[in-house]
């Protein structure tokens, strides 16, 4: 039996990140914030909500962050 929903989760390279937040503004289903912590290079780099509220879809491994991100700074995981 195949599953129709695919959940998915990506990782961040918060070093490699430079804060364009290209990634923020593609993500479909809004799974990515900013972190106020910053990095090496002194950017607040783009973080993961690990936390999906009710109603909303959470990430769906659907790659566009990763595609669009310049730094290659993301991966997508899709979860099993
Ligand atoms: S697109 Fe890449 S470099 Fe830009 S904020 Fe997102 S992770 Fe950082
Ligand atoms: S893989 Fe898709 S749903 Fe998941 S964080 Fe990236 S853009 Fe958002």
């Amino acid at each position: 039996m195949t599953k129709k929903t695919k959940k998915g989760k990506i990782a961040i390279n918060r070093e490699r990140c430079k804060g364009c937040y290209i990634c923020i503004d593609t993500c479909p289903n809004d799974m990515i914030e900013v972190d106020e912590n910053p990095n090496k290079k002194g950017y607040s780099p783009a973080k993961f909500k690990e936390n999906v509220s009710e109603g909303e879809k959470g990430c769906i491994a659907c790659k566009q962050c990763a595609t669009v991100c310049p730094e290659v700074a993301i991966e997508v995981y899709r979860a099993k």
